[in-house]
């Protein structure tokens, strides 16, 4: 093998030094670029060669590309006019982490393959444990609960989907009677979950006014299922729903989940992370009563993509479905009991070193610093919320719970789509107009770690200014 095949340490030094430098620019200077890409369908893999090149490039241009290919190409979450979707997190400790485990590339899907990669997930998990004010139940070193990392929400919910499937199939439900339950304004992710798991029947119940899961039509649909011989096994509550933020009632959901016998879920992927924060805490009450939950750090809570945590009350069913052990896997540690393997805990069995960068979140920024972040994208919500409710032209369409402002124009659609199209226009910020009960509305979601007061000074202006086209 040529000694020459592989960068050396001291080229890996000058050019590492170097993309930290971009990383570090990248950062300070995101808010000069367009916040949506520009580039036309096909535009960059136009400019990529259709084969792979025969002898190795020099690494100056594969930097080059980073800027010349990559970044036109780049919608720019991180940048400070980012109202769109929900935020996804990022912080410089969380970069740092990142690069710490691409180099170590531990491999952690048993505690033997890299003991760190695993305890130090189980101790951040039950940190946040007590930085969210969750059951202290679900810690590991309490237990009867734990909590594990997953790459998505989605993960998270499918795994909770198929524990609850194998709960019921043990108790002598025939699987094509299951039935899953979640909101009409849950997001996809439930729906889609329940078919990969094998739901032959999902039902989204009706919203009340406020756009959170209706008990009463939860009751009566249930009850609807069990009359007619099916088998209610699953229902996914929110606590901050995609669409406008909608909070499900979960004690009182609870209290019909526990009649029926039902795995019951929390979906908290976005708004979780406000619950760094005991005065948001009340909308998450009743967790004490449900089976697993999950939330995303790599949304509101400064941790890159991707990381999203879970958590079961009880270990034993979750462990029971996710189990096998071939041959090749076993080794003493697991013999012995004593150690938690995390391939047990999902679908996949190898698993990235995903818990350093939340580790390294959680220590830089303290519980404090959490808060104030929070806090700030609260203040800012409540801010707008205020604003545009005083405004005679505008209309909040649902309760500001967290950062996610959701209104509409008095005149209507095409007033409402003038003003997401107005203010994107010239790529200073980027919203998004959805439909809710038929009509269109206007998404302001605050979360992007630049984001400061004078952005959204500007932005209100903007709205303020707003004069629909007749
Ligand atoms: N649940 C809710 C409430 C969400 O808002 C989202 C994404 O925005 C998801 C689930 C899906 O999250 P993920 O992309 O991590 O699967």
């Amino acid at each position: 093998m040529a000694n020459d095949l592989h960068m050396t340490p001291d080229e890996f030094r000058a050019h590492g030094h170097d993309l930290v430098e971009w990383i570090a620019s990248y950062v300070e200077s995101v808010g000069t670029l367009p916040v949506q890409s520009p580039v036309q369908p096909g535009e960059v893999r136009a400019q990529i060669p259709s084969a792979p090149p025969e002898d190795g490039e020099p690494f100056s241009a594969l930097r080059r590309d980073l800027d010349e290919v990559v970044l036109p190409g780049i919608t720019h979450w991180g940048h400070p006019g980012w109202f769109a979707y929900f935020p996804t997190g990022a912080s410089f400790p969380s970069i740092l982490a990142e690069m710490a485990s691409a180099a170590l590339g531990a491999q952690g899907m048993l505690w033997s393959t890299s003991p760190a990669v695993t305890e130090v997930e189980t101790a951040v998990m039950d940190w946040l444990v007590d930085l969210l004010g969750l059951p202290t139940t679900w810690r590991m070193d309490t237990g009867p609960g734990g909590g594990v990392l997953q790459m998505s929400a989605s993960d998270s919910t499918h795994t909770a989907l198929v524990v609850a499937r194998e709960q019921a199939i043990a108790d002598g439900a025939d699987p094509s009677d299951l039935v899953a339950y979640t909101s009409a304004q849950a997001h996809s992710s439930v729906e889609k979950g329940a078919n990969v798991a094998g739901y032959r029947h999902v039902r989204l119940v009706d919203v009340d006014d406020q756009f959170g899961m209706d008990p009463t039509a939860l009751s009566r649909a249930v009850a609807k299922d069990v009359a007619n011989g099916l088998v209610p096994a699953f229902l996914c509550s929110a606590v901050g729903t995609t669409g406008t933020t909608a909070v499900d009632n979960i004690r009182a959901n609870a209290a019909i989940a526990t009649e029926h016998g039902m795995w019951h879920h929390v979906d908290a992927a976005y708004a979780g992370s406000a619950m760094v924060c005991p005065e948001v805490r009340h909308h998450q009450d009743g967790l004490e009563l449900v089976d697993s939950y999950t939330f995303n750090p790599h949304k509101w809570l400064l941790t890159n993509f991707d990381c999203s945590a879970f958590w079961v009350a009880d270990r034993e069913p979750l462990l029971s479905a996710m189990s096998i052990l071939p041959p090749y896997l076993r080794n003493t540690a697991t013999d012995s009991g004593e150690v938690v393997d995390y391939r047990d805990w999902h679908v996949p069995l190898g698993r990235r070193f995903r818990s350093l960068k939340l580790w390294w979140v959680l220590r830089s920024y303290g519980r404090s610093g959490l808060q104030s972040f929070i806090r700030e994208h609260l203040a800012w919500a409540q801010e707008l919320d205020g604003r545009l409710r005083r405004h005679p032209q505008w209309e909040v369409i649902a309760p500001t719970a967290f950062a996610l402002v959701s209104f509409r124009h008095v005149d209507g659609d095409a007033a409402t789509d003038g003003l997401v199209d107005a203010l994107n226009e010239d790529g200073r910020f980027l919203v998004l107009g959805s439909v809710i009960d038929g009509r269109r509305f206007v998404r302001v979601s605050i979360g992007s770690q630049a984001t400061r007061q004078e952005h959204l000074d500007e932005l209100w202006a903007r709205i303020d200014a707003y004069l629909p086209s007749s």
